[in-house]
């Protein structure tokens, strides 16, 4: 007969290696909580620097509030938040992260350094730790107001992780889109990406109409653009809006590579969305073509959950006939707006 064996608590560094399965699995997604920890911290500018897809090395530098000294060591321990405190707060929340994992994750699996300065310091600090259950010590650092991170040699102590990583150049463009949705969503950002010493985008904050259109045709190519038609509904009752770009029906596309839909301001994956757009397309377009679109959809924070998983893609609409409803009417009615003879549809 088998024998029970005594239960242990987990040591902390092997408990963030288990969550860092579900929040870490690539270079994308390290860049993916490093850009929003940024913009959560109001940052305006934001310079991305990466090596060999970013296996070898990522470098974060931003323009936010800073980490204060005596919270830089928190910052990297499990469920250490600054974003919400009580459970209400998850009700509402409006920042990108909350969970309070991304950085305890990220450096039970690599070589992290973290080095800040608040408005309030006259100089900066940084703390490093090389996924060991270390204390991370603190040392003076030169730098301006904001914070870098850089992550080196993700995953060099989980071997079996480090196996599932593809070749530099698929890594790097799992990471290129990362940083191109979070470009979409935030015109009001600056961007910069460099890989392996070479510029490949200089974004300057995008606030006039001309400015986001170029900044569109930046990151989605001039085409996008030539055959984007522009929506801006809103429904006063609900207080529900979508605006952004959508292709034209004469402008489909073999796969849905280009399909950005925001759901205030955080990209996501969702049925009910999906199949709107679908069913607003489904006269006008072939089988088996996909339409392009940058579609910014806001509604009330409360009446969505964005709490289902831990990399937030996901969401869950408490009226989701409603959404359902609002979002197909409103690009039914742009394309409708094309064809004379389906202008009987309003999206009220
Ligand atoms: P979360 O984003 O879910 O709160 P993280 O592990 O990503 O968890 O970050 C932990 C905390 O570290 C954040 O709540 C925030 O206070 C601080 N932090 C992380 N990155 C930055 C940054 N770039 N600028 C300012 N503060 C940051
Ligand atoms: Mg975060």
């Amino acid at each position: 007969m088998k024998t029970p064996s005594p239960i242990r608590l987990l040591s902390a560094q092997l408990a963030n290696q288990i969550a860092a399965g579900e929040v870490v699995e690539r270079p994308a997604s390290v860049v993916k909580e490093l850009l929003e920890n940024s913009l959560d911290a109001g940052a305006t500018r934001i310079d991305l620097e990466v090596e060999q897809g970013g296996v070898r090395l990522i470098r974060l530098r931003d323009n936010g509030v800073g980490i204060a000294r005596e919270d830089l060591a928190l910052a990297l321990s499990r469920h250490a938040t600054s974003k919400i405190q009580v459970l209400d707060d998850l009700e509402a929340v409006s920042s990108l992260g909350f969970r309070g994992e991304a950085l305890a994750s990220i450096s039970s699996v690599a070589r992290l350094t973290l080095t800040s300065r608040t408005p309030e310091q006259s100089e900066a600090w940084s703390v490093r730790v090389e996924g060991r259950d270390m204390e991370p010590s603190l040392q003076p650092a030169a730098h301006p107001q904001g914070t870098s991170v850089e992550v080196k040699d993700l995953f060099f102590n989980t071997p079996a992780r480090r196996k599932f990583l593809k070749t530099e150049k698929t890594e790097f463009a799992h990471l290129e889109e990362v940083v191109k949705r979070l470009a979409l969503s935030r015109f009001d950002v600056g961007f910069s990406l460099m890989h392996n010493g070479k510029t490949l985008y200089q974004l300057k904050p995008a606030l006039t109409e001309m400015e986001k259109e170029r900044r569109l045709s930046q990151l989605l190519g001039g085409h996008f653009l030539e055959h984007a038609l522009v929506i801006d509904m809103q429904a006063e009752a609900s207080g529900l809006r979508l605006s952004g770009w959508m292709s034209r029906p004469t402008h489909s596309r073999s796969q849905p590579d280009q399909q950005y839909f925001f759901v205030n301001g955080r990209i996501i994956r969702d049925k009910v969305v999906n199949h709107a757009v679908r069913q607003a397309y489904q006269d006008v377009l072939f089988n088996g073509r996909h339409p392009a679109f940058v579609l910014f959809f806001e509604l009330d924070p409360a009446t969505v959950d964005v709490n289902v998983h831990p990399t937030k893609h996901e969401v869950r609409f408490r009226e989701s006939r409603l959404v359902h409803d609002f979002i197909y009417r409103s690009l039914y009615r742009v394309i409708a707006d094309l064809r004379p003879q389906d202008q009987v549809v309003s999206a009220s």
